[in-house]
């Protein structure tokens, strides 16, 4: 499976997800970096570059997601996958409390924690971006 997409497909991943990103919600127009078109079920794992599997993803979730599906349970019991823009609705599994992103599910919450949603430097960004009305 080829790593490359197609630019008319980045460019219908973008579209769809209004150049923001699907999983924390930054906005593409604010950020310095160009946003990247992510694998939910990575290629390592045998996802395929079919617009199904892509998300608009921002750097910094990207990275913290890497090839990664999923994530343990607090309790280190269980697998939880993480948050799929594909199928999953944002609001059933976050909320948004003065900048912070709190999991309301166990999807939720291993989202936020892998992606590292409420680091100090991305939470003073979102909250700096929500006094500016430029978040969500
Ligand atoms: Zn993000």
């Amino acid at each position: 499976m080829s790593r490359s997409i197609p630019l008319a497909v980045r460019r219908k991943v973008s579209l769809r997800a209004n150049a923001q990103c699907e999983y924390c919600l930054v906005a593409e127009r604010v950020s310095l970096y160009k946003f990247h078109i992510e694998h939910i079920k990575s290629l390592k794992h045998e996802g395929t570059n079919d617009l199904i599997n892509l998300a608009y993803c921002c750097p910094d979730c990207n990275y913290y997601k890497g090839s990664d599906i999923g994530t343990f349970s607090d309790d280190g019991e269980s697998l939880i996958r993480f948050y799929n823009p594909r199928k999953d609705r944002w609001d059933d599994h976050f909320e948004l409390d003065n900048g912070t992103i709190h999991g309301k599910t166990d999807i939720g919450r291993a989202t936020v924690k892998l992606f590292k949603f409420n680091d100090i430097d991305r939470l003073i960004f979102r909250q700096q971006l929500i006094d500016l009305g430029l978040y969500p």
